[in-house]
């Protein structure tokens, strides 16, 4: 990968960045708002438990994304943790936080059981 298509990413990779990291500020204020209201109490638990999921998702986003801006300073972006296999490009660009290439992260869904379980756990299974 080049200096230029590696800064691009890098770029792309940082808004990402901030963006989820405002997200996840928000949710966090939300996710432990209380109620004295018995009434909006009920209705701030289906806001909390809605936040906190969304919280999870994002949460684990900005850890792949913090881990692709690693990469990126320490020269492994863009090959496979897996395998060590180049990621496609087209993968990288509809994906730029991809930690694996296509067919790694096809056996890391389906030994997931199609959940939204984390890769890091994955990894030590497959280890
Ligand atoms: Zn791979």
């Amino acid at each position: 990968m080049t200096k230029s298509e590696l800064s691009k990413y890098k770029h792309v990779l940082e808004a990402e960045q901030a963006e989820l990291l405002h997200l996840v500020r928000n949710r966090e204020g939300i996710a432990i708002e209380k109620s004295p209201d018995a009434f909006d109490e009920v209705q701030h638990a289906t806001e909390r438990e809605l936040a906190i999921r969304n919280l999870d998702r994002e949460s684990n986003l900005l850890r792949n994304v913090r881990g692709a801006l690693r990469r990126i300073e320490d020269g492994s972006f863009g090959v496979c943790l897996h395998c060590e296999e180049d990621i496609g490009l087209k993968r990288l660009a509809a994906v730029p936080w991809a930690a694996f290439c296509i067919q790694c992260q096809e056996i890391a869904d389906r030994s997931q059981g199609g959940g939204a379980g984390s890769l890091d756990e994955w990894l030590v299974n497959a280890a």
